[in-house]
């Protein structure tokens, strides 16, 4: 299989999958990628003139594949800064499909947020099937939801209320917490 419809199959924009192999246990797809197309330009001067300093590899975690948990291994370029004028030693490759010191895909943390939110599943059913732990995945719900202008974490929670909603009309119920903030006295 070549290399672009390996990209295509795996779908991660912007980065190519290098390697792919099951993990010791044999439950998860470990996926080594790298980005597409190399940033090659220092991020504080904008200058070319930089040189190799190896790889750095991120572990992060992804959306189910096939089944299947996924790992995801970026393999980072890490470059220095040639110009002497600069004071930027040193950097890494950064990508708006994986968030600044975040630990999943961007599209693993939405397909966590849509699960617990718009699925109504249990978070420790979500966090089992992308393979994190309870807190994480929660953290994730939170922090995704609260970015989309969905919750308020910071609000204090006034009023607490218990309901029960048809998620499969008719055959599926699930409680729902109502966190109610109030506005005024
Ligand atoms: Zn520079």
């Amino acid at each position: 299989m070549d290399d672009e419809v390996t990209s295509v199959l795996f779908g991660l924009r912007g980065f190519t999958p290098v390697h792919a192999a099951e993990d010791a246990e044999g439950g998860e797809l470990v996926v080594t990628v790298e980005t597409a197309t190399p940033v090659l330009a220092c991020p504080d001067c904008g200058g070319l003139r930089t040189s190799s300093r190896g790889r750095r590899r991120v572990r992060l975690r992804d959306i189910p594949h096939g089944g299947r948990r996924v790992r995801v291994m970026w393999s980072k370029r890490q470059r220095r800064c040639d110009d002497g004028d600069c004071e930027r030693k040193t950097f890494v490759e950064q990508h708006d499909q994986v968030g600044r010191r975040r630990r999943q895909t961007a599209r693993c943390r939405k397909f966590v947020a849509r699960q617990v939110g718009a699925e109504s599943r249990s978070v420790a059913a979500v966090a089992a099937e992308v393979g994190m732990g309870w807190c994480a995945a929660n953290s994730v719900y939170v922090a995704e939801t609260a970015a989309a202008g969905m919750c308020d974490p910071d609000r204090p929670v006034t009023w607490l209320g218990v309901d029960e909603t048809a998620a499969r009309r008719g055959r599926r119920y699930v409680t729902t917490w109502l966190k109610i903030a109030r506005t005024s006295d």
